[in-house]
């Protein structure tokens, strides 16, 4: 009797030391609702009031999660002919103090034109962004939810960089200025563990490969990430590799942060104005969500 006991309470114990072996539960709906959110501002251009409206709900969202939230405002000149306008990366800390930490990155600006849209007509209007903007951050502010419900071993950088997609043909570096702007001014001593950003992974219809400069540059966490959507039995991360994608976290990858791009680059509405949340669904962004939280809670 006193040994059943005894055995009784170190199970106890061991379940209330928070050291738990499932991940907190992501929810696809929850995250659902957050791409929905972003959309009825309307394109989030910079330089419009739906850019500066989703900003403000963003960095108001993140003060309800995070131990501390930053923002880096920077000009940012873009289209035909040139405009400018304020641009902000916000940055969301989650225990600040832990050395050991992980970034996890989005891009939350739309793009000012429309240019691969098969009518002539529309390629001037902006892209709603359901799924090239949208995707990535509602997943991480669901993400964000969960880290302050239950955190993790490690310390998490959430950033949600602007100007990622007002970029012309041709020129990459016209492309990623958000996170070209962080690469240049985040603190030398700043190295996580390892980065993750996501991008247009909200695809009703999704196939996730491995990107190319990931494979090549990162190629350990682009196993580990792979390895937790097996395990979770999530085929539509597939082993194999993609498209390579001058995304955000290039400029990351340069300055020495192993980050790596999750992104569903086989999506017919890209760029265009059927960029929409009905092309969207709760499940896919619930596989991510699922597979990323995986990484942060089973490392
Ligand atoms: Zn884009």
């Amino acid at each position: 009797m006193k040994k059943i006991l005894s055995g009784f309470m170190v199970f106890i114990t061991f379940a209330a030391c928070g050291c738990a072996q499932n991940p907190p539960v992501f929810d696809g709906a929850r995250a659902f609702a957050i791409l929905e959110k972003q959309c009825e501002f309307g394109a989030r251009v910079p330089g419009t009031p739906a850019h500066q409206k989703c900003r403000d709900y963003l960095i108001t969202a993140l003060r309800g999660y995070a131990d501390q939230v930053t923002t880096q405002e920077f000009l940012h000149t873009f289209g035909k002919p040139p405009q400018s306008a304020r641009a902000t990366n916000i940055i969301a800390n989650f225990q600040p103090a832990r050395r050991d930490r992980v970034l996890l990155c989005a891009h939350w600006d739309c793009r000012h034109i429309c240019d691969e849209d098969p009518d002539p007509k529309k390629r001037t209007l902006p892209v709603m962004g359901a799924n090239d903007g949208a995707s990535g951050v509602a997943v991480l502010l669901e993400i964000a939810r969960l880290l302050k419900a239950r955190p993790p071993r490690q310390g998490v950088d959430i950033v949600l960089f602007d100007a990622e997609d007002q970029g012309m043909q041709g020129d990459d570096r016209s492309y990623a200025r958000g996170s070209q702007y962080f690469a240049r001014h985040v603190e030398p001593t700043y190295h996580p563990r390892y980065g993750i950003l996501l991008d247009m992974i909200g695809d009703k219809d999704l196939l996730i490969y491995q990107e190319a400069f990931s494979v090549q540059m990162a190629r350990p966490i682009v196993d580990k990430v792979w390895a937790a959507a097996q395990r979770l039995g999530i085929s539509e991360f597939v082993p194999q590799v993609g498209y390579a994608v001058f995304d955000d976290h290039v400029p990351l990858l340069e300055r020495g942060i192993a980050c790596i791009d999750v992104i569903d680059f086989d999506y017919p509405h890209w760029h265009t104005s059927h960029d929409t949340p009905d092309k969207c669904s709760a499940a896919s962004l619930e596989k991510v969500g699922r597979v990323v939280v995986e990484v942060l809670y089973n490392p």
